[in-house]
């Protein structure tokens, strides 16, 4: 049978300061910080997951902020742009919000749908949609009520170096229906109701250059690791090179490079966040796997210390 996965199940990329990444998805967004940990190849380095209030698939963003990165370009290869979804009827007071805190934004319409497009701290490029779809968050953070809440990702915009091939991959390979086209967009949808509208930019654009305000890769759903194996052999068997199962703590994974040189990775669903620590205090410990137990004083002194804060704009 043919294998069809849900949506997104998390994005990565990369950012200079871990604080001022925490104030703005945590601050600004109002995104619960599901997981603080570390780069287990590079333990001096966070990675740190922000998501919505369980953690689930297809809300989660994470981040390794590294502050001596080279500074990226958003290019062919990559993920253009990451698309979150708030309630229905809540595009203005995201619009008053970002002009109280100073941040600017700009408006576009794509498949008769209106967003407001900006930039976190180090140029990573969002935009934010009204939608039905989805559960709401039930987090909520700072100045924003419960009913306007981030409920996780809408999407994703794709540039790709090879838009027909791309959107090939998508089809055939990932399971998701070409829906419609517009202004330069190929729209692809999965069958989950989060992260599940990927829309391919078919316009020619120069590579990009991986580095802070890029997105590293994205990562699709698997149902289980039952699911997972089936993933990779189907990947195999389409010409592409999947990785070897890798154990990521909170999920499994598998990597390959699509023809349009954006990299993919697959990721189970389970075990999930609350796999080693409690759900309700989920991000507040710094979590590490068994092998860096022995050395957290160390590993904990390497780090910036870091605090989920209300902005202070929010406190008046
Ligand atoms: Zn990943």
């Amino acid at each position: 049978m043919k294998q069809q996965t849900a949506g997104i199940h998390h994005i990565t990329a990369f950012v200079r300061n871990a604080q001022e990444t925490v104030d703005f998805y945590s601050g600004v967004l109002g995104l619960r910080l599901v997981k603080k940990t570390i780069n287990f190849d590079a333990p001096e380095v966070y990675h740190l997951y922000f998501g919505n209030e369980g953690g689930s698939p297809g809300t989660i963003i994470t981040f390794f902020p590294w502050v001596n990165s080279r500074k990226g370009r958003i290019g062919a290869g990559q993920v253009g742009v990451t698309t979150y979804i708030i309630p229905v009827g809540s595009l203005d007071f995201w619009k008053e919000r970002l002009n109280k805190l100073g941040l600017s934004y700009t408006a576009a319409t794509r498949f008769n749908e209106q967003y407001i497009q900006l930039a976190d701290p180090d140029g990573l490029l969002l935009e934010i949609v009204e939608r039905e779809a989805g559960p709401r968050s039930g987090w909520t953070f700072g100045g924003i009520p419960v009913d306007k809440a981030v409920k996780g990702f809408g999407g994703a915009i794709l540039y790709s170096a090879a838009p027909e091939k791309t959107s090939n991959v998508l089809e055939q390979v990932m399971g998701l229906e070409k829906v419609g086209e517009d202004g330069g967009y190929a729209r692809f949808q999965a069958t989950g109701d989060l992260g599940n509208l990927i829309d391919v930019n078919l316009t020619a654009m120069p590579f990009g250059v991986g580095g802070a305000g890029t997105v590293h890769h994205i990562a699709w759903r698997a149902k289980d690791d039952e699911d997972h194996a089936n993933w990779r052999k189907a990947v195999e068997e389409s010409g592409l090179q999947p990785t070897p199962i890798i154990d990521r703590q909170y999920f499994n994974a598998i990597y390959f490079r699509e023809e349009g040189g954006i990299l993919f990775e697959i990721a189970t669903d389970p075990p999930g966040f609350a796999r080693d620590e409690p759900a309700d205090t989920m991000g507040e410990k710094l979590m590490l796997p068994e092998w860096f137990e022995a050395n957290r004083t160390q590993i904990i002194a390497g780090l910036p210390p870091i605090q989920v804060r209300v902005l202070e704009a929010d406190q008046s």
